[in-house]
């Protein structure tokens, strides 16, 4: 069956705007590993895709580690002796060391200062800081904030709360021709954070939307919206007697910066999904950079440890850790652009496209070479004029068709790209030269 998830089909500068939107949209909101902003920005989600929500009670043995309480924040501030608030959590979530006790009481600069945080070297960005396992409290401010507050007191306030309660995260299951699963994975803990974040979750929910309206998918693929560690830790702890059905999988991070694509290799290093993300790079005329597996990074740390060992990577523009405003107020929506967005969906479906065609097929007359000449294959191919590369890729796939090899075996040994081969191999098979084996 022709599985085609072309770009060319879509609305593609919509779509990009359409991902900023949902990227602007969840912006404002104060996200954790846990908390109703979380449940706010799936229910933003949920206007896209039938995100399922679930729920996992504080306390909850997972593997080594444990759900932890739940922590929600209404309001936040440090006042000055004048009753100015010199800090005020409504103007801009990062403001508060995430995970935050509650607070509310009068100190000195000098010992408030033990629990601020800033950055000297950009001073005027504020930095993100959590502090999930710790309970402690803080709060964040540029550097120049930190340099004009005055000796004297100040009012501490954050109204926060850490309870029993759960730990939420989304998934959405879309069923294949097949049971066998791509993953695709996004983390969901981050507050006001636009590249790291909030574009992979603008990007996989498009994503499966413009899957779930394709007529059929040889593959079952799993979207899993999780707060970071945690949260994959707690899905493969309660899901472990399913991921035999994870075949191919990439974590979706910092994919709206205009820095090149990157792609991390899964640790087993050449998966198929490793061949088919490094062959659509090598095909999409861009600079690229490509890496190895560690076990540093997104999730794919925990579905590539080695009682896993599952086939994933991870797809990204700039590499976490690897620009300024990672981790900063400056990572905002003037950092994500449309245009990179756009880039990096048509990749993913590049590489989706690549795996759902990625067959082995038989050659039916394999005893030398049929004559393509006489089936009119010489001079047109799917309705258009054949060119050389067409009839050198109509050639690989006759030649290698021979049950072994797989349609990206033959791109990769031909060094044409997979959809020359892929359109050459539809061809043949509809002429009868070619069969699935
Ligand atoms: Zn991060």
């Amino acid at each position: 069956m022709n599985i085609d998830l072309d770009a060319k089909s879509i609305d593609i500068d919509c779509l990009g705007q359409e991902m900023y939107n949902l990227i602007a949209e969840l912006y404002p909101i104060c996200r954790s590993i846990t908390g109703n902003g979380v449940r706010k920005s799936f229910q933003i989600v949920q206007q896209h895709i039938p995100l399922e929500i679930h729920e996992v009670p504080t306390g909850t043995a997972v593997f080594d580690w444990t759900v932890p309480k739940e922590w929600n924040i209404r309001d936040a501030y440090i006042k000055d002796k004048t009753g100015k608030k010199v800090i005020d959590f409504q103007t801009s979530n990062l403001h508060v060391l995430n995970y935050s006790t509650p607070i509310h009481t009068k100190m000195p600069l000098s010992q408030l200062k033990e629990h601020l945080f800033s950055m000297p070297d950009r001073p005027d960005w504020i930095p993100y800081r959590t502090s999930y396992y710790e309970e402690t409290w803080g709060f964040c401010l540029s550097d120049r904030t930190l340099q004009s507050l005055a000796e004297g007191d100040y009012e501490v306030y954050i109204d926060s709360s850490l309870e029993q309660g759960s730990l939420t995260y989304g998934e959405l299951l879309l069923a294949g021709d097949t049971t066998d699963e791509i993953l695709l994975v996004c983390h969901s803990c981050h507050p006001s954070l636009c590249n790291d974040n909030l574009s992979g979750i603008a990007l996989v929910t498009l994503l499966a939307k413009y899957l779930s309206q394709q007529q059929s998918l040889r593959y079952s693929y799993r979207f899993l919206f999780m707060p970071g560690t945690i949260g994959s830790i707690t899905w493969l702890s309660l899901n472990e007697a399913q991921v035999s059905s994870i075949k191919h999988g990439l974590t979706v991070s910092n994919v709206g910066d205009p820095g090149n694509l990157a792609y991390k290799k899964s640790r087993r290093g050449n998966a198929e999904i490793d061949r088919t993300v490094l062959h659509t790079l090598e095909n999409s005329f861009q600079e690229y950079t490509v890496s190895d597996f560690s076990p540093y990074g997104y999730d794919e740390r925990q579905f590539c440890s080695p009682g896993f060992n599952l086939p994933v990577g991870s797809l990204t523009r700039s590499p976490f850790g690897s620009y300024p405003e990672y981790h900063t107020s400056a990572d905002d929506l003037d950092f994500v652009r449309v245009s990179a967005l756009v880039n990096s969906f048509e990749t993913y479906l590049g590489v989706l496209d690549t795996l759902e065609n990625n067959r082995t097929y038989l050659n039916t007359n394999p005893k030398c070479e049929p004559q393509l000449g006489k089936r009119g294959l010489y001079s047109t191919l799917g309705g258009k004029q054949t060119t050389p590369t067409d009839r050198m890729a109509m050639l690989w796939v006759l030649n290698l068709s021979d049950g072994e090899h797989t349609l990206l075996d033959i791109a990769e040994r031909s060094n044409l790209s997979f959809s020359t081969i892929k359109n050459a191999a539809l061809a043949l098979t509809d002429s009868g030269l070619l069969k699935i084996h």
